[in-house]
């Protein structure tokens, strides 16, 4: 029976329960326009969802050359025909009316229409110059976690060996640099070990720092379809919001912001105490179990106390479901990496794993997790820094490894230090020496720290910013050329979830006017700059998604992102595939490590590792002698407090973050009716007892200050920790009379005015969760309520009388019903 469904009031619709171990059964989520029935859709194109890194698995309809709606692929092993809020809604922007559909470029400082040929003539005499006159390390490139792996391995190509350049990273750095950090520290390559099926069958489920119900937002439908069924799991989260995880946990630890090493040493120390280790384990496959254990000797559950502000007996209430855990999963994210100890905190959460030997075995399994949904695809080839193929930018081996397979000298691809990270690369235009900087995908006006800053460095003339888009976003109203490009469901290619679950994605509509698939951008740009092999051949030689999958599988080969076995065809019509997936595992990989640690030997590792204090890269030799054989690494970590503390004038912690209804800085979601009345403006959530303090109260004007900028929104008080302040940091400046910063009619809204210009020593991720703030006071409510969502981590505290957040769903119908009938009655792909 098929039941139409608020999915903006019920985020995560109705339950279909499973026992522990039991398979977790299909339910297909579709969302239709108004007027159109299942059997009028001309084609189901097939494709995964593209706001958030889940990987839902989902077919665009498609009705006279238009998108229609979507529907969940029950064949699919990510989330068996389910889709959250942003899948439903989502796709309805890509036929917003202000789609960029020509190039600009700026003309007596404006930005005017132009043609391909003469944008793309601007930018490639502006390389030809900078190359001649000051060489590679004058231009850099700042993608995204939202293209395609083809486009990404494109990029890496002609950055590093066509350019010759250290300066290229992804937004992926905000977002996903602690996850594969800590996987190389702890395992000596970056690399998901954990299954989303693990969830099927733990007895514990730990979150740290991941409010699942809105990040991922499926695979908190497959927990509560636990929850509801035989055998449930026990639930540990760690936040200081009251999450909806929060709501349903066994044991919820808020603790104070940037105590993460402190709790999580403690937490190990526990588990050393009561003789938890598998010491057998921890013998086999691992190093550094004394130097750990003797880290945490003196982190007694009372010591955390006093620094998390935790209590001593709910730290061992933690350990003690920790250490009693059958099969252990735990999950990572923002809260774990956007602050100062990022790296240090997400390994020991590996170290829990390691000393208890959870891993490899289902049920058992640690999900580093990721943002975005092609954020593993900027990892994998080498657009986040690191070099293709997780190869070892200090094992000059690696290094000739990769210049063969491009056919080009080693000493062409830059390695003579750290690849640049992010907030380097805007440093170095800053100060300029980085002259030209391509953005692709993302728009750092909003969503890097300090904004004034950003604005400044991207507003200089002596910066030739070049800015590739779907919208004129803030970025883009900075930039020297706009290059419109085609999104997801306009062009084709393939992307990889947080679980290693590689989806194909096709086209189902053409893009608007000219804008044009990423690929064919850089693909453009290769040819303009004509860059050659050693033997004088196109350094580039694919010229369509396909042929780019086909060289990105060569360049994968034997490594542990092994792609040779997936194929287009292959990809076409069934589930997506986890990798590796070649010789040995030509059905892909469920778990990595089931057969002991395989990736850290000195001679194929990604990295050596880092001193989690300074980030100082470990010496080859030294790594050597640590671990000869290529196990884990147990690697300590002390605490070390935030680097900026409450203080008489900034007397609050802030940490910002995301909400449900919305991805990153809005330019697709605020674009989509449903999903932006859910959560239209920004707000700042402040606990009852601060507001208790301040007499503040739902719907009050309030301004958030830290000692770079402030941000004004209305007050909700919710149950949050008390001494912090919550702002979500979707909002700019798009869609205000601002338009790309605040003026004298548009107050700040973005949470990023106010952030730290400061990232981990070791990961280099910025810190949005640890800055000092004030809270003042602007204007009573005048009966407006604050614009935050009742449905989700910002729900009021108490009885408080707000409003409840509705869809009603104009202009869409959404519907649920069981897998077989839809798929009996409206039949399959294509
Ligand atoms: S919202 Fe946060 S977690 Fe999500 S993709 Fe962006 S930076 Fe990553």
């Amino acid at each position: 029976m098929d039941v139409s469904v608020d999915r903006i009031s019920e985020p995560w619709g109705g339950r279909t329960p499973h026992g522990r171990d039991d398979p977790w059964p299909a339910r297909v989520d579709m969302c239709l326009a108004d007027g159109v029935e299942p059997e009028q859709v001309e084609r189901w194109v097939q494709t995964a969802s593209i706001l958030h890194s889940d990987g839902d698995a989902m077919d665009v309809a498609v009705k006279d050359g238009r998108m229609v709606g979507v529907r969940g692929r029950a064949v699919d092993r990510v989330n068996r025909g389910r889709l959250g809020p942003k899948d439903l809604f989502g796709w309805q922007a890509n036929a917003s009316a202000d789609r960029l559909t020509r190039p600009l470029v700026r003309r007596g400082g404006k930005l005017v229409e132009t043609d391909w040929d003469t944008a793309m003539d601007l930018v490639t005499a502006r390389s030809r110059e900078l190359l001649d006159e000051q060489g590679p390390g004058s231009i850099g490139f700042y993608t995204s976690g939202q293209l395609f792996l083809e486009e990404y391995y494109t990029l890496a190509v002609l950055a590093r060996a066509g350019i010759g350049t250290n300066h290229l990273d992804g937004n992926t750095r905000l977002c996903t640099a602690t996850a594969a950090e800590a996987l190389k520290e702890s395992f000596g390559c970056d690399g998901q070990p954990g299954s989303y099926d693990d969830i099927d069958h733990a007895d514990v489920i730990a979150l740290f720092g991941h409010n699942l119900a809105e990040t991922q937002p499926v695979q908190w439908m497959r927990i509560l379809d636990r929850l509801e069924g035989a055998d449930p799991p026990r639930l540990l989260c760690v936040d200081p919001r009251p999450t909806k995880v929060a709501r349903r946990a066994t044991v919820h630890l808020a603790p104070r912001l940037g105590t993460n090493v402190a709790l999580l040493n403690a937490l190990l120390h526990e588990v050393i105490r009561s003789g938890r280790v598998d010491h057998a384990y921890v013998a086999a496959h691992t190093v550094g179990f004394d130097e750990l254990a003797g880290n945490v000797e003196r982190c007694t559950p009372r010591w955390a106390e006093r620094i998390c502000d935790v209590p001593a007996a709910a730290i061992q209430e933690a350990a003690e479901m920790l250490g009693t855990a059958e099969r252990l999963l735990s999950t990572v994210l923002q809260g774990v990496y956007q602050s100062h100890q990022a790296t240090a905190a997400a390994v020991q959460i590996n170290n829990l794993h390691l000393l208890r030997g959870m891993l490899g075995r289902p049920g058992a399994g640690v999900l580093q997790m990721n943002g975005q949904p092609t954020a593993q695809n900027t990892r994998e080839c080498g657009a986040n820094g690191d070099l293709p193929g997780f190869r070892n930018w200090q094992n000059d081996e690696h290094v000739a490894d990769l210049a063969k397979v491009w056919n080009v000298e080693p000493s062409t691809i830059p390695h003579f230090a750290p690849p640049t990270h992010a907030m380097q690369i805007f440093r170095y235009a800053e100060q300029g020496s980085v002259r030209m900087l391509w953005i692709s995908g993302t728009n750092p006006a909003v969503s890097l720290p300090e904004l004034s800053r950003i604005r400044s460095v991207l507003g200089q003339d002596r910066l030739f910013t070049v800015v590739q888009d779907i919208f004129l976003t803030e970025t883009a109203q900075l930039a020297d050329v706009v290059l419109p490009a085609a999104t997801w469901g306009e062009k084709t290619g393939t992307f990889t979830n947080a679980d290693r679950t590689v989806h194909l994605s096709d086209k189902a509509v053409e893009p608007p006017g000219e804008a044009r698939p990423d690929l064919d951008i850089f693909l453009d740009y290769a040819r303009r700059m004509d860059f050659r092999d050693k033997d004088g051949a196109p350094l580039i030689g694919w010229h369509d998604p396909e042929t780019a999958f086909e060289a990105w599988k060569r360049c994968s080969a034997g490594r542990p992102c092994d792609y040779t076995g997936l194929g287009y065809g292959r990809l076409r019509g069934g589930s997506g595939v986890q990798w590796p997936c070649g010789e040995g595992s030509p059905e892909g990989t469920d778990r990595l490590y089931a057969d002991g640690i395989s990736w850290a030997h000195p001679d194929v590792c990604e990295s050596y590792g880092k001193d989690l204090v300074t980030g100082a890269p470990v010496e080859a030799v030294e790594y050597r002698s640590l671990n000869p054989e290529g196990k884990a690494v147990l690697k300590a970590a002390e605490y070390l407090p935030p680097h900026e503390a409450p203080s008489g004038e900034y007397p609050y912690q802030l940490t910002t973050g995301r909400t449900l209804y919305h991805f990153h800085t809005r330019t697709k979601t605020g674009r989509v009716p449903q999903l932006n009345a859910a959560a239209p403006d920004v707000w700042v959530e402040v606990s009852v007892a601060d507001a208790r303090e301040r007499d503040l109260a739902e719907g009050d004007l309030v301004e958030v200050r830290s000692p770079r900028g402030a941000v004004r929104g209305r007050v909700r008080v919710t149950d949050l920790r008390p001494g912090v302040l919550f702002v979500p940091f979707h909002y700019g400046y798009w869609d205000t009379p601002g338009g790309s910063a605040p003026d004298g009619r548009t107050p700040p809204r973005a949470a990023n005015e106010t952030t730290i210009t400061d990232w981990d020593p070791v990961s280099k991720q910025p810190l949005f969760k640890t800055a000092a703030a004030a809270l003042t006071l602007i204007a009573k409510s005048d009966g407006t309520p604050s614009p935050a969502p009742t449905t989700t981590a910002s729900a009021p505290a108490g009885t408080a009388r707000v409003r409840a957040t509705e869809g009603g769903s104009p202009g869409v119908r959404v519907l649920q019903g069981a897998a077989e009938p839809w798929r009996a009655a409206h039949g399959g792909t294509r």
